[in-house]
């Protein structure tokens, strides 16, 4: 192949490490597709630059880049502790309550009034589950509890109750409020934590079905019912996310790697996205070079098939943001280089029009070494079967939606562009890939379009052309 390129994608959480238009582009410039923000942390104001500067640096740099909103969900948390922290000693009998004021009383704040919901027996852990309480009683909206692990816990720490059932309805006030602001802001995905089953995601389709925005929805896969409904959630959702983070707390560490291989291939199957995050690079937060398990862990991913890493601390508060992106591009490419993404897991019932033509295409496009595959696409539908098929040579998807070639800046394999004319979207790609060198004469390349461009679904046609 002429040009090396990058299969994998990658995603950066932007935040106070990243808080001006350079570091942006840099992150783009250096290898990033998606960038995510955080709307557990920051504000609408803070959102409303970093989108305005993702959008400027993706057209300085020539590149569509997708914006994640990623919704706080009903993520509870720890309120205002001392500055220095709280040493929370094993078993100790420790108290909680709501909107409490601990100087005065001892005992610590949360943010949510969990006294109705939670029973004597259940864990109760703190900090991303480095500390864990067992509930004793619950008496008075305040909880006692005996702690099993104990450490220092400071405000503002997350709560995670993977034996309480905390009732449905996962989105919250705030998050509605952040929804309406994501939509009007124009970001490409909503990001939902803390699914538990498939109709909380149909209640958002619903919700923004209702305000005609074309946002699609990743589901972030974190809790055990997640785990319990992933086929669900996986047809009613456009992309899943492992976020290993909470799922390992709510599920134990040892699942999340099973867990994640499992998302992986249902993703495929299903020709949905797969992003795996969480930790990925997690001591190059402080170290210019990352542990050897953590390049293993880029390169797990990679020869799985994901679509998109993501980055978080990494890019939002660590040291070394744009090292940690170049990092993983690096793994990423050694990985898709020397050990391709074998799919095993395509969908052979799936017998639509679409999902047949992206099969034949591959067929076609490995047959004859086809040096790439273009794709007209108005939905993205098309672009996304064929890249589930995970196929080695890059998939061009040309597309007429600004929004839609930016949706598929994160999908396996792709590289989207944005043309104003939908006549003959796939040559104008050819020819733009000839000038940049991607393509020479005598190469192959395979086509696939409908009769009438621009229309979703309308993807009937497959061509072999040998470039002139
Ligand atoms: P978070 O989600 O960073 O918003 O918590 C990801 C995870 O839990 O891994
Ligand atoms: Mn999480």
């Amino acid at each position: 192949m002429a040009v090396k390129f990058k299969r994998t994608k990658i995603m950066a959480s932007l935040g106070p490490a990243t808080d001006n238009m350079q570091c942006v582009e840099d992150l783009i410039r250096t290898g990033v597709n998606g960038i995510r923000l955080n709307f557990s942390h920051g504000s609408h104001q803070e959102y409303e630059r970093w989108i305005e500067w993702t959008r400027t640096a993706s057209a300085e740099v020539g590149k569509p880049v997708a914006i994640v909103a990623d919704l706080q969900g009903p993520k509870i948390h720890v309120g205002e502790l001392p500055r220095e922290g709280v040493k929370l000693e094993e078993e100790a009998e420790i108290s909680f309550g709501y909107k409490a004021d601990y100087s005065e009383s001892g005992v610590i704040p949360v943010q949510y009034d969990l006294s109705q919901k939670v029973n004597p027996g259940e864990l109760l852990f703190l900090a991303d589950g480095k500390l864990c309480a067992e509930i004793v009683d619950v008496r008075d909206g305040i909880i006692t509890t005996n702690i099993k692990v104990g450490g220092k816990l400071h405000s503002r720490k997350g709560i995670n109750l993977p034996d309480t059932d905390l009732g449905g309805d996962i989105i919250t006030h705030k998050d509605y409020a952040d929804i309406e602001f994501a939509i009007e802001q124009g970001v490409d995905y909503i990001a939902l934590s803390f699914v538990q089953s498939g109709e909380d995601v149909t209640l958002l389709r619903e919700f923004l079905e209702a305000r005609e925005a074309s946002v699609k929805i990743i589901a972030k896969i974190e809790t055990n019912s997640a785990l319990d409904n992933i086929e669900d959630i996986m047809a009613a959702s456009d992309g899943v996310m492992v976020a290993r983070g909470d799922l390992a707390v709510e599920a134990g560490p040892e699942v999340v790697p099973i867990a994640q291989r499992h998302i992986i291939g249902l993703a495929q199957h299903y020709g949905k996205i797969a992003i795996v995050a969480t930790q990925m690079l997690a001591s190059m937060t402080d170290s210019s070079q990352p542990t050897r398990a953590e390049v293993s862990d880029i390169a797990t991913a990679v020869v799985c098939g994901a679509d998109c890493l993501m980055l978080s601390d990494e890019t939002a508060t660590g040291n070394y943001p744009t090292e940690a992106v170049a990092l993983m591009k690096k793994v990423s490419l050694y990985a898709e280089t020397n050990s391709p993404v074998e799919p095993k897991f395509i969908n052979m019932e799936d017998q639509t029009q679409g999902s047949s033509i992206a099969s034949a295409a591959i067929t076609l496009a490995h047959q004859l070494q086809a040096e790439m595959i273009i794709a007209e696409t108005a939905s993205g539908k098309t672009a996304r079967n064929i890249a589930a098929h995970r196929p080695q040579m890059p998939i061009i998807m040309a597309t007429t939606n600004q929004q839609v070639a930016q949706q598929l800046a994160v999908v396996y394999g792709s590289k989207s562009y944005y043309f104003q004319e939908a006549e003959k979207a796939g040559l104008q790609a050819v020819q733009k890939q000839q000038e940049k060198g991607g393509l020479e004469p005598g190469n192959l390349v395979v086509l696939t379009y409908g009769e009438h461009p621009g229309v979703a679904g309308g993807t009937d046609t497959i061509k072999v052309r040998e470039v002139q």
